[in-house]
């Protein structure tokens, strides 16, 4: 469960993540009554098995919740919440098809799994959470949005990156740079570490200050040049 919006006095529309449709739009009727049969489980963050009907508008109807994981230790400590819900925003922007993709599936349950376990690091920046950017690279990737680090995306050079141009999607070098985004050594490995780690290892992934900072300028620049969005979480 992404997000959920209220509808009405009693309803809520629930924005979900399916493991065999992709996004799901569904109403949940009469929920946030206090009687409600399955009201508790359908918080945001939540992982439930839910019976869904199909009715004659774009809305599936809720028609029963199985609780798999709550995930309530992320919701209550505001640290990891704003991780899980930049996470879920992320999710939400670059899976918007109702269209069923088994590794984008997996990796949000790993997230939210290993989210419950991290420790409640406030006032640390939740934006610069080194297993929400681990998420956020690895979804990029499974969109096709990866960051080209490699080489220089003009001229191919391999040695001496010094920036990031953003509308290319990549690493520039000295000769063509300096691309908008400075991008150091730091930076570049960073990236590469919170690609390559399983997000299981991520929230012990080491990254220095400046690592992770370009690490989140960079994964905002692909939401912005190659998704053509922006994250609402990322922007506060
Ligand atoms: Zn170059």
């Amino acid at each position: 469960m992404l997000r959920s919006f209220r509808l009405g006095e009693a309803d809520r529309v629930l924005h979900v993540y399916t493991a065999d449709r992709g996004r799901v739009g569904a109403v949940a009727k009469g929920v946030r009554r206090t009687k409600s049969r399955f009201g508790a489980r359908l918080e945001p963050l939540s992982h439930v098995e839910l019976m869904l009907h199909q009715g004659s508008g774009e809305l599936q109807t809720v028609t029963g919740a199985d609780l798999r994981a709550s995930h309530h230790e992320t919701r209550e400590d505001p640290y990891r919440l704003a991780v899980g819900l930049i996470g879920a925003e992320a999710m939400l922007r670059l899976f918007p098809e109702q269209e069923a993709n088994e590794r984008a599936f997996t990796a949000l349950t790993r997230f939210l799994d290993r989210l419950d376990e991290i420790p409640a690091r406030a006032p640390a920046t939740p934006a610069l959470d080194s297993l929400g950017l681990s998420f956020q690279l690895k979804l990029l990737w499974l969109s096709g949005y990866r960051p080209h680090l490699d080489s220089c995306v003009e001229c191919g050079a391999i040695e001496g990156l010094v920036g990031y141009h953003p509308a290319a999607g990549g690493a520039v070098c000295r000769d063509c740079g300096p691309g908008s985004i400075l991008l150091s050594a730091e930076g570049v490995r960073a990236i590469q570490t919170l690609v390559a780690t399983p997000l299981a290892d991520a929230g012990e992934a080491g990254l220095t200050g400046a690592g992770a900072r370009e690490a989140l300028a960079i994964v905002r620049a692909s939401y912005e040049h190659q998704g053509g969005f922006r994250l609402r979480t990322l922007s506060a």
